[in-house]
């Protein structure tokens, strides 16, 4: 891993290859101005996976988190969790981005948004969510029938297939792999 991503690449990265699970976190922050623990773990690890640099992390969460959370507030509270997930605090070791046999294990509860959204959305959720997405209305429908029958990583599969145009031939195992596989595609 190592892409080196930007801030400024962010949301059209967010767009074009995050998995959904990421997106949506993305998007909740972007609306809320705040995402809860689970969430800015997932979506935190996951976005030094793509390579954002450690000061482009803090800069981009105290970006997202204002004027909710003011600066000496976010230093305080939120700051040490970002460096700690890049190895820069507590034990100094680097944490892993989350797979997605983890996320799918996970079971946010109201006002959270971790987790895998194959599992925890509604129908009419997904369908909505895929189709901003620009999803093909036939792997749309797809991936809503594997997500029922609790296939979740096959949904994601099918949806990565109508967002792309072409199979994920490796399969979907974890947001950071979908997520490079999705760059190799369409560079
Ligand atoms: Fe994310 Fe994996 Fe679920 Fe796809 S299958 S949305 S990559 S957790």
């Amino acid at each position: 891993v190592g892409e080196g991503a930007t801030i400024q690449q962010l949301p059209s990265l967010a767009y074009k290859s995050f998995p959904l699970c990421m997106q949506h976190l993305f998007e909740r922050l972007r609306q809320d101005s705040h995402l809860r623990h689970q969430g800015r773990m997932q979506l935190s690890l996951f976005l030094k996976g793509i390579g954002l640099s450690l000061s482009d992390a803090l800069q981009f969460w105290q970006t997202q988190f204002a004027p909710k959370i003011p600066l000496e507030k976010f230093q305080k509270e939120y700051a040490y969790n970002i460096r700690y997930n890049y190895g820069k605090e507590g034990k100094r070791q680097e944490l892993s981005p989350y797979s997605c046999i983890k996320l799918v294990s996970m079971t946010p509860q109201v006002g959270e948004h971790h987790g895998c959204p194959y599992k925890t959305f509604s129908e009419p959720q997904l369908r909505a969510a895929l189709s901003r997405l620009n999803v093909a209305p036939r792997s749309i429908t797809e991936a809503v029938n594997k997500a029922k029958a609790g296939h979740y990583q096959l949904a994601c599969g099918a949806a990565w297939e109508g967002k792309h145009g072409c199979p994920c031939d490796a399969g979907v195992q974890h947001p950071n792999q979908y997520y490079r596989e999705s760059r190799a595609t369409i560079e």
